[in-house]
């Protein structure tokens, strides 16, 4: 038995190294890696059961390119040639480039997968055709990346999970690492040796594991944010020297925080004042890490949240020093990565049309003076993105041209006109960069993709070749893409390829070592660049207006047992997950007279869907907990959770606001 080693490209902070043992060239199964530092020989739950199910299951592969036979949604198609398909396609963009011009094509994708040839290169195309891309970040942090480049100047240079090893508090703040970092879960926090503070509306299992919990309302995340600057300024923990010399705008803040007492901030976010002192001295005591989840942000005013979050590190010092910093997301330019090298920004023709939000997918694929063409690749809008129902209409036009890429036959690509099949990590060689640790890791091909699945590389390679385009760029292969990827690194394909995964520095990098990348230079809680964009110029206490009566907020995160919208058509995993369910707090159960495994149907302005009620008091009262990432084609009701959002904006970026939904129950 052969074994390669690899690693998971998944959207996901972990990027565990991973062994596939091959028999007679065929995969016979996919672990995590003992020797990898952050697998240590385990996968998380839904990767060893997709793994070893879906991603290699011939029943579920796409292994040729199809053609619809059938109407829009059947999901009835006909088997066709590379070369057919692949020239019907490029003869369609380029009729409607000549008749609507090239900005009626939407170029949607996200992170179906992370690793940076197949999330980056076809970029290139889409460039060089001069399509409108739908700005990815929109369906799940984009609020935060704004709000933290008016305050730091990037969202993307973010602590060193190594500087864990001497600081003496680990703030976790509005993420799950649970469902979305199993091992940095696992070990990476429980092996901590400062201790380890938790605040989510959610007790997840992470709160749950914690030194300390803070359980607040949702929407209440920036009052809490301000109460913690308040005893921060109060007894003596601001960084005055630090501030001095890298923070502008304290000052102004003072005013405001005084109010914002410890009993206050018991009366906006519920967390008991005695807890919110506790955690306020020992994240300013520090040296403390703080780690920004992103359903921090996915609330009507994250962008604000972000802002009022991001204050503590600057008035305490915790940046920009050995053993402390923030983390929303690190970005591979850390690793070396040359982004617009990756994307082919130079192949932009004159002015590049101005991305649309997901929030506004359905809207403008509904006209038809806005969109002729949609591209789908690493997405399943269907299944991900909001207004469902209305998504799915607008996808049923005839005169929108629908190409999918993937893996599977997905929601989305039961309204193609052409489905394209997509190869897997198992199946090609690839460059992984964590967006949490700051390794680069090879993915390394174990074995040939089904039947005639191409990676999505090759897919476009083909599609601009046929399109007459003749930028050398828009051909480069996969050898000198990867060449060109470990430029910065100094480590070969080979070597990284042996080793699976190289730390990129000896000690732990220091955030922000070489300034911070604002108009000022300084870290700027009093903004000129928001102020000019239409935003306040300092973060606010703010505090969510309650539902209305008979309202309850809507969460839904991920979960554990699914990737966002990927596993979700695996058979074990979707026995395992069961049918689609609410969790309520027992008092709003008990307030309606349910009971666990009677029905509701959650309803809203939007649309309705029917679920299994589950009680648990780890939900807060007035929240309903359903996670996202369920397959609606599988689904007795036939939608999933995003039926039920509207696609609100956050204040900032576009962004989703899908942690402010509000529903009201029906029972039965
Ligand atoms: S999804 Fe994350 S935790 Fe699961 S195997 Fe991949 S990298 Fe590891």
């Amino acid at each position: 038995m052969e074994t390669v080693r690899t690693t998971c490209p998944r959207d996901c902070y972990d990027a565990c190294g991973v062994l596939v043992a091959l028999e007679h060239g065929r995969v016979k199964h996919v672990r995590g890696d003992p020797g990898h530092h952050v697998a240590r020989g385990k996968l998380c739950r839904k990767c060893s059961i997709g793994y070893n199910g879906a991603f290699i299951d011939p029943e579920l592969r796409l292994t040729t390119p199809l053609r619809r036979v059938g109407a829009k949604g059947e999901a009835r198609f006909e088997p066709v040639g590379w070369p057919d398909a692949i020239s019907a396609i490029a003869a369609h963009l380029g009729a409607i480039v000549q008749e609507h011009g090239s900005a009626s094509i939407l170029n949607a994708h996200y992170t179906g997968t992370c690793a940076l040839i197949d999330t980056a290169f076809p970029q290139r195309f889409f460039n060089r055709l001069g399509a409108t891309e739908v700005e990815p970040d929109t369906v799940c942090n984009n609020a935060g990346h704004v709000a933290l480049s008016y305050v730091y100047g990037s969202s993307l240079d973010g602590f060193d999970p190594e500087a864990a090893a001497t600081a003496e508090c680990i703030l976790v703040w509005g993420a799950n690492p649970s469902a979305s970092a199993p091992h940095a879960h696992d070990h990476w926090l429980s092996e901590a040796r400062g201790q380890v503070i938790v605040i989510d509306p959610i007790r997840t299992p992470t709160a749950a594991a914690a030194d300390t919990y803070l359980q607040l309302r949702p929407g209440s995340d920036a009052a809490l944010a301000f109460a913690f600057a308040h005893v921060i300024r109060r007894d003596g923990l601001v960084d005055d020297a630090f501030v001095a010399e890298h923070v502008l705008g304290y000052d102004e803040l003072e005013l405001v925080l005084e109010g914002c007492t410890p009993a206050w901030a018991e009366a906006q976010t519920g967390v008991p004042a005695s807890l919110v002192e506790h955690a306020a001295r020992a994240y300013g005591r520090g040296p403390s890490l703080l780690w920004m989840g992103q359903g921090l942000q996915r609330q009507p005013r994250g962008g604000n949240v972000m802002r009022a979050v991001g204050m503590l590190p600057a008035l305490t010092g915790n940046v920009r020093r050995p053993g402390s910093g923030f983390l929303y997301l690190n970005g591979s330019d850390s690793r070396g990565v040359d982004s617009d090298w990756l994307t082919g920004a130079h192949l932009v023709r004159g002015d590049a049309p101005a991305p649309i939000s997901q929030m506004d997918l359905a809207d403008v694929l509904a006209d038809p003076g806005r969109s002729r063409a949609l591209v789908c690749w690493n997405i399943n809008p269907v299944a991900s993105s909001p207004e469902q129902e209305a998504l799915r209409a607008a996808l049923t036009r005839e005169d929108l041209l629908t190409v999918v890429c993937d893996l599977f036959l997905t929601d989305t690509a039961a309204y193609a006109d052409f489905v394209l099949p997509a190869a897997s990590f198992l199946e090609s060689d690839d460059i992984v960069a964590s967006y949490f640790h700051h390794t680069l890791s090879a993915q390394v091909k174990a074995v040939e993709p089904p039947g005639h699945a191409l990676r999505n590389a090759e897919i476009f390679r083909r599609l601009a070749a046929d399109m007459g385009y003749d930028d050398q760029a828009l051909q480069e292969g996969d050898g000198s893409l990867i060449e060109q990827l470990l430029t910065g690194s100094g480590v070969s394909w080979e070597e990284l390829a042996r080793a699976g995964t190289v730390r990129l520095y000896a000690e732990p990098r220091v955030q922000f070592a070489a300034g911070f990348p604002t108009p000022s230079g300084r870290i700027e809680l009093a903004s000129a660049a928001a102020e000019a964009d239409g935003h306040p110029r300092l973060p606010e206490p703010s505090v969510d207006e309650p539902a209305p009566p008979g309202y309850l907020r809507l969460l839904s995160p991920a979960s554990p047992w699914l990737m966002n919208a990927t596993f979700g058509n695996d058979r074990k995993l979707r026995r395992r997950i069961g049918p689609a369910s609410v969790a309520l707090h027992p008092r709003e159960a008990a307030g309606r007279g349910l009971h666990k495994g009677d029905h509701v149907t959650l309803r809203n302005a939007t649309g309705a869907l029917r679920l299994e009620v589950e009680i648990s008091d780890a939900v807060p009262p007035g929240v309903a907990y359903a996670p996202k990432g369920r397959w609606p084609s599988h689904e007795t009701a036939g939608a999933n959770v995003n039926a039920l959002n509207p696609g609100s904006k956050t204040d900032m970026g576009d962004s989703s606001a899908v942690h402010g939904v509000l529903v009201e129950l029906i029972p039965g």
